[in-house]
């Protein structure tokens, strides 16, 4: 009797072992998802640098920018950039200060947002933008 006693007060522990271990999983994976959840907020990646540190044209473009990442991304960079700086599209060179010291940076993505604004299809800026920039492309 007593031997049989003993033996479920030992299962009784391990059952309760058992609970605390899963919550503590549990807490563990909770405060994981809440952690990676602001981590995702907090970097929230600003894709291109803040138009309100510039002026005058160099703002349009960087406002272009912030609003239409996905325009300029399908865009290329007429400035030589591409092969000088790495640049995939017209976007990189506004993730920088690369932008600001470029007027055909600037001249394109502020056609290009004008052209988008008032319904342009986007190959048709790729197209308008190479004949205005590109070197005979
Ligand atoms: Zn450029």
């Amino acid at each position: 009797m007593k031997k049989i006693k003993s033996k479920s007060g030992v299962t009784a522990i391990f059952a309760a072992i058992a609970v605390v271990g899963l919550l503590i999983v549990a807490a563990a994976g909770v405060r994981q998802i809440r952690a990676s959840t602001t981590t995702t907020a907090a970097a929230a990646p600003r894709l291109t640098l803040d138009p309100g540190q510039f002026t005058g044209e160099t703002r349009q473009a960087y406002t272009v920018a912030e609003k239409h990442p996905e325009l300029l991304a399908q865009l290329d960079c007429y400035c030589g950039c591409e092969q000088h700086e790495g640049h995939k599209n017209l976007l990189d060179c506004f993730r920088t200060m690369h932008g600001a010291g470029c007027d055909i940076c600037v001249g394109e993505a502020v056609t290009a947002g004008q052209m988008y604004d008032s319904g342009t299809p986007v190959d048709q800026i790729r197209t308008a933008l190479q004949t205005r920039y590109g070197h005979g492309g």
